[in-house]
């Protein structure tokens, strides 16, 4: 029988018929896909630890008719620490929940899996203010499936952008001097342009490792807010339980 390897993350898992689990995996080779394990709610099953959410590694695969039959796993990361705290589980939770819709069924999903193998650890590591993780996050999903704020060239005359206005009828932004009148517009000053054109734009590995003031945090989520109330229309089952966390004031530490 053939068998495929693939390189992957646990987004779910769900208790079908009286031991088998139902997975949905986000993996490298072949995007979002559907997996049963059989047996692996038995404790005894040797999947019992793997089929799990945030476990991540090399999965072996049986192709199926309709799904991926499990066989094996060497897994490389379980998110062990996040298990641990509870407001950090959720989010962690809410980030899978928000990579499965991203995610495409069957097509390569390299730099998906990159994206919420790095904000997962961002959260684990704990430097990275929280809400500031999820801001990121939220935004480099939308680069990931095409649909985000342009904010480097002016929607009118194309001039480059070192601070101007968003806007969210047009999805672009604006300068100064193109700006003048339009109603809804949002403000972006020059920290906050370069703030959000860098996190559209940053290296993956370089993406989680910085800190913003208190006010731009407050402009670009802000934005974002508006972004998906108009272009994303839908709930997240796991966002209802998301703690409320402040974003910390100015010289504040992050929280741990
Ligand atoms: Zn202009």
């Amino acid at each position: 029988m053939e068998t495929i390897a693939v390189t992957g993350i646990v987004l779910s898992a769900m208790q079908v018929q009286e031991a088998d689990r139902r997975l949905v995996l986000l993996t490298k080779e072949q995007g979002r896909i559907t997996v049963f394990a059989r047996g692996a709610s038995r404790p005894r099953s040797a999947l019992v630890g793997v089929t799990r959410p945030f476990v991540t590694g090399e999965f072996e695969l049986r192709p199926g008719r309709d799904a991926y039959t499990l066989l094996s796993a060497r897994p490389r990361e379980y998110f062990d620490e996040l298990s641990k705290d509870y407001d950090r589980m959720t989010f962690g939770l809410y980030f899978l929940e928000l990579a499965a819709y991203f995610s495409v069924e069957n097509v390569e999903g390299l730099e998906l899996l990159n994206l919420v193998f790095l904000a997962l650890k961002a959260l684990e590591k704990g430097k990275m203010p929280v809400p500031l993780i999820r801001m990121v996050y939220e935004y480099r999903l939308f680069v990931i499936s095409g649909e985000y704020p342009q904010v480097f060239q002016c929607a009118v005359t194309g001039k480059p952008l070192a601070e101007g206005y968003f806007s969210l009828a047009r999805r672009e932004a604006l300068c100064n001097e193109c700006a003048g009148g339009e109603p809804g517009l949002i403000r972006l000053d020059v920290s906050a342009m370069y703030t959000l054109q860098y996190i559209l734009t940053a290296p993956l590995q370089k993406l989680f490792g910085f800190a913003v003031s208190a006010a731009v945090y407050e402009v670009l989520s802000g934005l974002l807010a508006a972004w998906k109330k108009r272009f994303l229309a839908r709930e997240f089952r796991t966002e209802a339980f998301l703690p409320e966390l402040a974003f910390p004031r100015d010289g504040e530490k992050a929280p741990d």
